[in-house]
Formats: C-alpha cells, structure tokens, sequence
C-alpha cells in the first residue's frame, strides 16, 4: 500500500499527462510559456478570485506574498506552530518574527480565541494553515484582522480545493497560497505553487517579485526573487486538473468510508460543518502513537506524523518562543498520525487499514465500510 498513490493517478490519468508535456517539449518555451498564462486564467477562475500567480513552489509563494507586503526586519506576523516549517521559515527569511498562537485541540487549526492577545504594535499579519486540507476559522480570522488593520494569508498548501462557507480555499482573505508539490491535493511531478489575490496593486508586485523584481526586462524596480513556476511543470496541473472534480470527490469517498469504520471509535479531527476537507491527510489522534504505528507498519501499512515537533520548539525557532506558547500543539504533536489516502486508495484496503488500526488498539475490527455523516 502506498501513502499517496501518485503511480496509479498517473496511470489514470497517462494520456492526457503525456499529451501535455508533449506540446510543451514541440513548442520549447520551457519558461513562461504559454501553460503558464493557460494554468493560471483557470486556477483563478476555479477559487474566484481575480488573479492567479504561479511561482516556484509553495514556500515561494508564501514568501513573495510577505515581500509583496513589504513585510521585513521588526515586523511580527502571527501564525500556527502546528504545521509544515516552511510557514514561519518564509516570515524569519525577511527578518520578521513569527509569533505563535496555539492551535483548537478539535480542528488542529490555530484558535482564533488566541489570536488577539498575541497582536502587538508591530504585528502586520495572519498567516492561518488550512491544515490536513481543512480551512480554518477564516471568519473569526478575517474579522480579527479587520478590527486590527492586518493582512490575511491563508497558507492553502494543503487544501487546495476545499471550501468554506461556500468559497474556495485561497481566496478566502485577500491573499492565499498554495503548493503543487507532488503529493499535494493538486501536484504537479516536482515543485510548484500558486498565489491568489483580488488585489491589482499585491498581483502586480507579486508577479514582478516573482522574476526578480522586473517591470521590463532589466528593469528592477524591486528586489525579487527567481520564484518561477516552468511551463511543464503548469502543463502537468494542467492535465490533472481536467480530473480534479472527480478526485475530490473520490477523497471525500475515501474520507467518508475511514469516518464511517473509525468515529466513536477513536480521536478523530473533527470538521465543522460549514467547511469541507479535501483529505491532503486523514488524521488520527492516538494516546500512545508509536506501538500502533508499529503494528501498522509490520502489516505493510505506511503512516506518518503531521507533525512531531511544533515549530515554536524546533531548535533553530527557539529564539522566538518556547514550549509554553503553544501547550495544545506541543500535547497533539505527540498523538496525531496520519492514515494511507488518496483518490485511488480503495474501500477494501481503507478497509484493511482499519482493522488493523482498530486490532492494534484492542478495539473490534469493523464489518464492511458504511460511509456515514461528517463527525462533526
Ligand atoms: C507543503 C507545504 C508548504 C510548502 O510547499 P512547497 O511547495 O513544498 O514549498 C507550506 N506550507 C504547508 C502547510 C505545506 O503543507
């Protein structure tokens, strides 16, 4: 079993894939090319919002977000410890701070309840993660940062494709970032990322930013960055996306059948209504993680930890923070473990992984798979 099928969706998806990169090696323009313009007029128009920037990776656009802001030294930015690191490294790579506000204990997603009382005088912005592929509070989020005068970045590395009350992940605030790494909800087969915003003037920067700085060619008018996303890369999404709908829909199957063997059974993320999870992971919380991963791993059943150490206790942020800023992301970091999913994994083998998951905590294997409602 494989954590995330990227062979069987390629096999899928084979003739359409090749036939893209194809076009691209006949027609040679490897950069900014046209799949460039082509990917983004449709990723902005698939979120809403009115204009898609392709960059590099989703570190990189989460950094040209924050350059855009002229957002650097002195400046605090406030967001999750509970994710990938590349959200506060983007912050501490321009000089600012990365200040932490600790995650909901029922979402995994930072608490809004926390967020006002770490807003200071130099504070410029939010940057919430949409982890496991699920938004977070962004109402509460919004609301705050409208009182506060502050920026909004969504960090949709993960959730690209879900929604939240009725609006696509990425434009849900005026800015939102996402990654087509490879095993991304939507990846392309190396690195990639995109940056939504409505916003004229921050697309405008962005898209210089994104080629060093340029407003002509060798004229820079800001410091940037060689953020590019390549023509084949753009090509890959491309292809992938004409099949995206149909693969939400197979992880949301997916998702329904794990909830259906595994709620009321054990720690569950739970996922308000008014929001859907596109399952980037599907994730339990266990009280003693490391003997049932073993179990699971004896069974040839692959599983992971998103994460194991917060970033506010990683050794190089140490300087910024320490373990008692973030007490509910230090406690889950040491429970969560992530499941085998994906738009090709099965019903039977879902199946299998739960009974072995179930068997290795002593609790009785299910019958057959009855996707059941939301958890809640
Ligand atoms: C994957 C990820 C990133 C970084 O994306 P890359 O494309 O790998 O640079 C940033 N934030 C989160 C939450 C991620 O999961």
């Amino acid at each position: 079993m494989q954590f995330t099928d990227l062979k069987a969706q390629y096999q899928a998806n084979r003739e359409n894939i090749n036939a893209r990169i194809q076009a691209v090696l006949d027609h040679g323009q490897y950069i900014m090319g046209p799949e460039v313009a082509e990917l983004e007029a449709r990723l902005a128009a698939y979120c809403g919002a009115r204009h898609c920037i392709s960059v590099a990776s989703g570190t990189e656009a989460l950094l040209i977000s924050l350059m855009a802001l002229g957002i650097g030294r002195g400046d605090e930015v406030i967001t999750t410890p509970f994710s990938f690191i590349a959200t506060a490294e983007a912050i501490v790579l321009l000089g600012a701070v990365p200040v932490f506000a600790d995650i909901d204990h029922a979402t995994c997603n930072i608490d809004p309840a926390l967020i006002e009382d770490k807003i200071s005088a130099r504070t410029r912005a939010i940057m919430p993660v949409s982890l496991y592929g699920q938004p977070a509070d962004m109402e509460a989020i919004n609301a705050i940062a409208a009182r506060h005068g502050l920026v909004v970045i969504e960090d949709a590395a993960q959730s690209f494709g879900a929604t939240y009350q009725g609006k696509h992940s990425c434009n849900l605030s005026p800015i939102g970032c996402t990654s087509f790494f490879p095993s991304k909800p939507l990846g392309c087969y190396g690195d990639g990322g995109a940056i939504f915003t409505s916003d004229d003037a921050l697309a405008e920067a962005m898209r210089e930013i994104r080629v060093h700085g340029q407003s002509r060619r060798y004229v820079h008018t800001r410091i940037g960055v060689g953020g590019r996303m390549d023509t084949l890369q753009c090509a890959i999404v491309l292809a992938k996306l004409d099949n995206f709908e149909w693969e939400l829909q197979q992880r949301a199957r997916a998702g329904a059948t794990y909830d259906a063997l595994l709620s009321g059974k054990l720690g569950l993320v739970s996922r308000p209504r008014d929001r859907s999870c596109v399952f980037a992971q599907y994730t339990v919380v266990l009280d003693e993680r490391e003997p049932v991963q073993a179990i699971l791993h004896a069974a040839g059943i692959p599983s992971t930890v998103h994460y194991p150490v917060p970033m506010h206790v990683q050794p190089a942020y140490a300087g910024w923070c320490g373990p008692h800023d973030a007490p509910v992301a230090l406690a889950l970091a040491a429970k969560v473990l992530s499941l085998p999913i994906g738009p090709y994994l099965d019903d039977a083998s879902i199946t299998q992984v739960c009974a072995t998951l179930l068997g290795a905590l002593g609790l009785a294997a299910p019958g057959t798979a009855q996707p059941s409602a939301n958890p809640g």
